[in-house]
C-alpha cells in the first residue's frame, strides 16, 4: 500500500499548519507514522489521496453512526445550502432540532445550540458556576471535555492538592479551581466534596469514558454521584458529546437510568457538521442570557446547514431497530475478535458499550486512567500500522474508542477480524 500522495500533502501542510493538522491526534504521532490524507468517504469506507480504500472505524471520531454520506443527510445539506448558508437570525430548524433533543432526553427541558463539544462543556460549566455562585469544579482523570482552559487539568499528587495545568498557557491560578478525581472511585469524590464544602459548582463526567479507550461506569458510580450532587447542591453535568445518540438514542443516561442536571451533546447531533448543544433543567437554563445574566453567544450557533444535517440524522436514528442493528454488528465483531485474541499470546482486553469499543494491549480490566496507561502503547502502534496496511482505519491512539456504523457489513467485519488475527500473529513473533 503506497502513501506517496499523503506524504507529499503532509509535508506541504506542515509548512503552513502547526504540525500539519488542525487537531493534534490526527498527526499519528503516538503510532509512529505519518497521517493519511482523506479524499472522500462513502458508507463504511474511507479513501485516501493515493486511492487506497479502508474500512473506517473512526467515523470522524464518533459522528458518522449512519456511515459516511447517507443520501438523506447529503440531500438535506444541499437543499438548505441553496437557500442560504447563514443568517445570524433565528430559523424554524433550530426549534425543530431543539424539540428532537428535548424529546430524546427528558431531563433536557431547554437546550441551546453551539458549534462544538468544547463550546458546550465550557458554557455548561459557566452556567453551573453562575447558577450556584460557586467557583470550583470537579472532573475525572482521563475524561476529556474539550480544550477549555479550566478543563486542561489533571490531579496533583495528593487528594487535597489543587489541580495543576497540563498545558502551557493555562494559568495556575485558573487551574486551582479544578479538582480531579479517579474515574469510578466514588469514595475519592466524597472526600473531595467534604474537603471543599459548599465550594463546588459542578461535577462533570463522561458517563462512559471514551477518551481513555472505553471505560464503562462501575455499578453504583453514576447513581452515587447523582445522590451526592443532589444532597450537596452540586450541578451534575453529564457530558454525552460522544455517548449521546451513540449507545442509545437517549444516550448513556437512558442506558443507565441516571440523569444529569445539565447535559452536553455534540458529534452525532450534527451528522458530521459542527454542532454542540447543552441543556437541562429549566431553572438552570433560565440563568442564561438573554433570560438571565450568564453570558453565552455564537455567530454561527444554530447554523442552518448544521441544523439540517442534525435533524436528518436524528430522524434516521429513530427508525425501528436502529440501535438493535448497531448492537448486533458490534456483538458480531466482539465475538469474532474474542476468538482470535483468545488464541493469541499477545495480551489484550476488549471493552465495549453498544457501538463504542476499545482493545487495550494489556490484561485488563480497565476502570480508570491509571489502569488505561498500563497498556503497551508501542505494541498498539505496531498493531495500528499493520491494520492500516491491511485497509482497516482505526483511531491512531490506544486511548481512543472505535465506532460502529449501521453501514458496516458482515463482509467488513469478517475482513476486520481476519486482519486482527494476522496483525496479532505478526506481533507475537
Ligand atoms: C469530542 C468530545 C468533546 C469535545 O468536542 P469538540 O467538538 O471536539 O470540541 C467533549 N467531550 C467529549 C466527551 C468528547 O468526546
Amino acid at each position: 500500500m503506497e502513501h506517496v500522495q499523503s506524504e507529499k500533502l503532509f509535508a506541504q501542510a506542515k509548512s503552513v499548519i502547526p504540525g500539519g493538522v488542525n487537531s493534534p491526534v490526527r498527526a499519528f504521532k503516538s503510532v509512529g507514522c505519518n497521517p493519511i490524507f482523506i479524499e472522500k468517504a462513502s458508507g463504511s469506507k474511507i479513501y485516501d489521496a493515493d486511492g487506497n480504500e479502508y474500512i473506517d472505524f473512526v467515523g470522524s471520531w464518533g459522528p458518522m453512526i449512519l456511515g459516511h454520506c447517507h443520501p438523506k443527510v447529503v440531500e438535506a445539506i444541499q437543499q438548505t445550502a441553496a437557500a442560504g448558508a447563514s443568517f445570524g437570525a433565528p430559523t424554524a430548524r433550530e426549534t425543530e432540532l431543539a424539540e428532537l433533543v428535548c424529546a430524546a432526553y427528558p431531563n433536557i427541558e431547554k437546550v441551546r445550540m453551539v458549534s462544538s463539544g468544547t463550546e458546550a462543556t465550557m458554557s455548561a460549566i459557566r452556567l453551573a458556576r453562575g447558577y450556584t455562585g460557586r467557583d470550583k469544579i470537579l472532573k475525572f482523570d482521563g475524561c476529556y471535555h474539550g480544550h477549555a482552559d479550566s478543563l486542561l487539568v489533571k490531579a496533583g499528587s495528593g487528594l487535597a492538592t489543587f489541580g495543576v495545568p497540563t498545558s502551557p498557557g493555562v494559568p495556575a491560578d485558573f487551574a486551582k479551581y479544578t479538582l480531579t478525581a479517579t474515574y469510578n472511585d466514588l469514595d475519592e469524590v466524597k472526600q473531595l466534596v467534604t474537603a471543599n464544602n459548599k465550594e463546588i459548582a459542578c461535577i462533570i463526567l463522561e458517563p462512559i469514558a471514551g477518551n481513555m479507550g472505553c471505560v464503562p461506569p462501575l455499578p453504583g458510580f453514576l447513581e452515587g454521584l447523582r445522590e451526592l450532587c443532589t444532597a450537596e447542591g452540586i450541578v451534575l453535568i453529564i457530558d454525552e458529546v460522544m455517548t449521546g445518540f451513540r449507545v442509545a438514542y437517549g444516550g448513556a443516561q437512558e442506558r443507565y437510568g441516571v440523569r444529569g442536571d445539565l447535559v452536553c451533546l455534540g458529534k452525532i447531533i450534527g451528522g458530521g457538521l459542527p454542532v454542540g448543544a447543552f441543556g437541562g433543567k429549566q431553572e438552570i437554563m433560565e440563568c442564561l442570557s438573554p433570560e438571565g445574566g450568564v453570558y453565552q453567544a455564537g455567530t454561527l450557533s444554530g447554523n442552518p446547514l448544521a441544523m439540517s444535517a442534525g435533524i436528518a440524522t436524528l430522524k434516521l436514528l429513530q427508525e425501528e431497530g436502529f440501535y438493535q442493528q448497531i448492537e448486533e454488528k458490534s456483538l458480531y465483531l466482539e465475538k469474532g475478535l474474542q476468538q482470535v485474541t483468545g488464541s493469541s499470546s499477545v495480551a489484550t482486553c476488549w471493552q465495549r458499550v453498544g457501538g463504542m469499543f476499545c482493545t487495550y494491549f494489556q490484561q485488563g480490566p480497565v476502570h480508570s486512567f491509571a489502569d488505561a496507561v498500563q497498556s503497551d502503547t508501542e505494541q498498539f502502534g505496531r498493531f495500528f500500522r499493520s491494520m492500516l496496511a491491511q485497509g482497516i482505519n482505526l483511531a491512531p491512539s490506544q486511548f481512543e474508542a472505535g465506532f460502529m456504523s449501521v453501514a458496516h457489513t458482515q463482509v467488513d467485519l469478517d475482513r476486520t477480524i481476519t486482519a486482527v488475527e494476522r496483525s496479532l500473529s505478526q506481533l507475537a513473533v
